[in-house]
């Protein structure tokens, strides 16, 4: 046996032994557990799910141990993720420091900052929210007008910013602020870490069209934030921003962590719901086409992700290939959204009738729109694809 093979084998068995079958589940959006300071569960055995995940430093694989990290290797941290979803288990924590703000903070941190936040993270202490979009500031995000003045060993922050995913409910915000007005616009930007809890910090939850308020905008009105919390250097908060951008757009390729999982596949759906020809192929040539290429798309996906892994490992790597990760997986998903919704005929016209499979698929397919926006849109991929892919002129 390989040393792969062994670790599959413990991997397995660990998680035979602690992964209750209720978490074995496709995850629901109530269900999912977002850490931070209210963290609720919804059974001890979710509660217990968590707590294996978290003390094995598994909610953050590939996280260094001595910050409370799984300390996984690339190719290890594959195999857990193989083996998880082979047995279905469910995410065990949900969190924008988990998937953005903690790679970044490994990466431009000082000492002191990851020490204090990075074990919080992996035991979801701490919920965090991403404070970059503002009214005048999205796609051009460095237009970005939130100010921190210097006030001696601190900075006085006011301005406001939109668009915070769960701002209300969070413990600590990671955002951009403009240190110096006077430099060209990239270049007079810093990240700073802001205590949701200082004096000043107030939050607007905004109503969507689905009577849900997931998004806030959040005022700033002279929070005095500490200096410690510059992570990188002052005024060059822009490349970590970019470091930053890179795992939320993985993240946003990759899809299936924030929605809630479906368990019926698309091909399985439309063979229980549409007419079949007597050679067993579905009767709407037309929708079998579409399908048809979406599945070959989606299986080119795979290749892709895989590509990128083995390059990754061998160290052959072309940078361009990533970039094309978050427009073509958010298209997909989307492609795969309309497709069920197709299929769904009448039964796809309503969110609450009571069938949570079928309220599942179309909530989905509502949420999942956000994807093609959040973490950059599409038309802005394009543009970075052209320009840093292909070499095209701006
Ligand atoms: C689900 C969701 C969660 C989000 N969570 C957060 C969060 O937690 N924190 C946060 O800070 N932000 C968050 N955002 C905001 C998100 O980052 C912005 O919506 C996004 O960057 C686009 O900015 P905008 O909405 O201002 O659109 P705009 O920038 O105003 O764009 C409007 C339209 O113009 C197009 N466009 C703009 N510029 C160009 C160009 N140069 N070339 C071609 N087309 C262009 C865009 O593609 C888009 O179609 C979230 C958004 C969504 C949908």
């Amino acid at each position: 046996m390989t040393e792969r093979d062994l670790f599959r084998q413990e991997v397995r068995e660990w998680l035979e032994a602690h992964c209750p079958v209720s978490q074995r589940q496709p995850i629901i959006r109530e269900e999912q557990i977002w850490a931070g300071s209210r963290v609720a569960f919804s059974s001890e055995e979710a509660k217990a799910w968590f707590e294996a995940m978290r003390d094995r430093g598994w909610t953050a694989p590939t996280w260094p141990t001595e910050y409370g990290g799984g300390g996984l290797d690339t190719e290890q941290a594959r195999v857990l993720e193989q083996e998880m979803i082979r047995l279905g288990c469910r995410p065990p924590l949900y969190d924008m420091g988990l998937w953005m703000l903690g790679p970044a903070l490994l990466n431009f941190g000082s000492e002191a900052q990851k020490t204090t936040h990075i074990p919080r993270i992996v035991r979801g202490e701490t919920r965090w929210a991403q404070g970059y979009s503002e009214p005048g500031a999205g796609s051009d995000l460095a237009s970005l007008t939130t100010r921190a003045v210097d006030d001696g060993d601190h900075f006085i922050v006011s301005g406001t910013k939109i668009w915070t995913t769960r701002a209300d409910v969070a413990d600590w915000i990671f955002c951009l602020v403009r240190t110096d007005p006077d430099a060209p616009k990239r270049k007079g930007i810093s990240f700073l870490l802001i205590d949701m809890h200082s004096a000043g910090i107030t939050t607007r939850p905004i109503a969507l069209i689905s009577g849900e308020s997931e998004f806030c905008q959040t005022f700033f009105d002279e929070v005095r934030v500490p200096k410690n919390n510059l992570v990188g250097a002052l005024n060059q908060g822009w490349e970590v921003a970019k470091e930053l951008l890179k795992h939320e757009r993985k993240l946003m390729a990759t899809m299936e962590t924030i929605t809630e999982k479906i368990d019926v596949g698309l091909v399985e759906l439309a063979k229980s719901r549409l007419p079949m020809t007597d050679a067993g192929h579905l009767a709407n040539t037309d929708l079998r086409t579409r399908m048809a290429e979406h599945l070959m798309q989606a299986d080119a996906l795979n290749d892709l992700n895989e590509l990128i892994y083995g390059g990754m490992k061998t160290g052959q790597f072309d940078p361009a290939i990533p970039l094309t990760l978050k427009y073509i997986g958010t298209r997909e998903q989307q492609r795969k959204d309309e497709l069920m919704l197709e299929i769904l005929g009448v039964d796809g016209l309503s969110m609450t009738s009571g069938k949570p499979d079928l309220d599942r698929m179309v909530r989905n397919w509502a949420y999942n729109k956000a994807h093609t926006i959040a973490g950059g849109t599409s038309e802005i991929q394009l543009n970075i694809i052209a320009r840093r892919g292909l070499g095209l002129p701006e």
